[in-house]
């Protein structure tokens, strides 16, 4: 059990759960909403919460890739039940919208204006935010200590991100028992989520040893920990790490994102994936397009993480990369974006340049290469085929 102060306020432990009622008194809630995902609404623990706090009203209508519209129907159930703040519980998804919704709750303009875009965030009033707490029950996203939310425009079918400084949830509490019941292939979707999360933020350009000193200290906790939450859900100090990791790699990415999140968003808003599996299928190919620029990094990585050499003349791409595919084999991950449903001659594809849309995509300017849209288009195609160039 441990209590941080950075990024914001953190109840780390086992149970911590109990601990809600008392936070909501700190933040002055009497009428929280809870927002969560449809999934988790008959759960054991969101019923004993809902018992704990008799005043609140729950909201779980929510698409896994939160739209706009599920972000003004939470604004409305906010105001109808007349509630003073949010408590998001659940995945990326749920937090993202709780977030959002209490980013919503009293402005005037429409949210598409705050999206995270120059100082487009400065156009928020923020006399009135409502105070959020938010509570993850997947290791992934680490969007509970994230300044942004990621949420679909349907006119435009693309995913914005949503940025303000208050979107930082005021407490957050990691309570290893809400994870244990999520299924092994979300465990390791969502894992290897953090896991690129830390990697990109610790490859991006640019001077920020802080991050860069915890998305290593978080790969090494997904390299140790993840197979065992994967394999035997019921370990809670694997799921305990994995909660931190996810958390850490979302603190990490303040210094950027790169190549593989700028694909997955596009193709996460056009196929209504998920976003953790496509990361997870892209990391390689993305590994191999930028491996000119950071063998450096990748040789830190290497020894931080204690990854066996086999030969001694090989690079250290090829211990990264030989050492990634197999723990995404353990982890019964798809080598392929074919593997799952997505081709390069599809209607989707056809329709939509992914090249474009990826280039365009705020994650591309954390890539350690300044890729362009034909670049991406070509590692788009060698993710849908498999062909990983060795
Ligand atoms: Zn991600």
């Amino acid at each position: 059990m441990s209590d941080w102060n950075f990024p914001t306020a953190i109840k780390f432990g086992n149970g911590r759960i109990s601990e809600l009622p008392d936070l909501c008194q700190t933040l002055n809630i009497q009428r929280p909403l809870i927002v969560t995902d449809s999934g988790l609404v008959h759960f054991s623990f969101i019923k004993k919460i809902e018992h704990a706090l008799p005043s609140a009203d729950i909201f779980y209508d929510i698409k896994a890739n939160p739209n706009g519209q599920n972000i003004t129907d939470g604004v409305a159930a906010f105001k109808q039940g007349k509630h003073d703040g949010i408590i998001a519980i659940g995945g990326g998804s749920a937090l993202d919208a709780g977030k959002a919704i209490a980013l919503m709750v009293w402005q005037t303009k429409s949210i598409w204006q705050f999206e995270d875009v120059g100082d487009n965030w400065k156009l928020v009033d923020d006399n009135n935010l409502v105070p959020c707490i938010a509570i993850p029950t997947t290791a992934g996203t680490g969007s509970e200590v994230g300044r942004a939310a990621v949420i679909v425009n349907e006119e435009s079918q693309s995913k914005k991100i949503i940025f303000h400084p208050s979107m930082m949830p005021s407490f957050v509490i990691l309570d290893p028992e809400l994870s244990q019941a999520l299924p092994a292939p979300i465990t390791a979707a969502t894992g290897l989520d953090a896991f690129v999360h830390n990697f990109e933020a610790f490859c991006a350009p640019g001077y920020h040893p802080m991050a860069d000193g915890i998305a290593l200290q978080g790969m090494k906790l997904i390299k140790d920990w993840l197979p065992e939450a994967y394999h035997n859900g019921r370990n809670l100090e694997a799921r305990g790490h994995m909660l931190t990791a996810s958390m850490m790699g979302a603190t990490a990415f303040q210094k950027g994102l790169g190549a593989c999140h700028a694909l997955a968003h596009p193709l996460g808003a056009l196929y209504d994936k998920h976003h953790g599996l496509l990361n997870a299928i892209l990391l390689p190919y993305v590994v191999h397009a930028n491996a000119s620029v950071i063998e450096d990094k990748l040789q830190t990585i290497c020894h931080y993480l204690d990854l066996p050499k086999s030969r001694l003349d090989s690079s250290f791409q090829q211990v990264f990369l030989t050492w990634l595919l197999d723990f995404r084999r353990e982890l019964d991950i798809p080598a392929r974006l074919g593997d799952i449903g997505i081709h390069t001659d599809d209607a989707i594809a056809r329709q939509h340049a992914i090249g474009e849309l990826a280039v365009v995509d705020p994650s591309a300017a954390g890539n350690p290469i300044p890729f362009t849209a034909k670049q991406y288009l070509t590692l788009f195609q060698q993710a849908v085929a498999g062909d990983l160039p060795t």
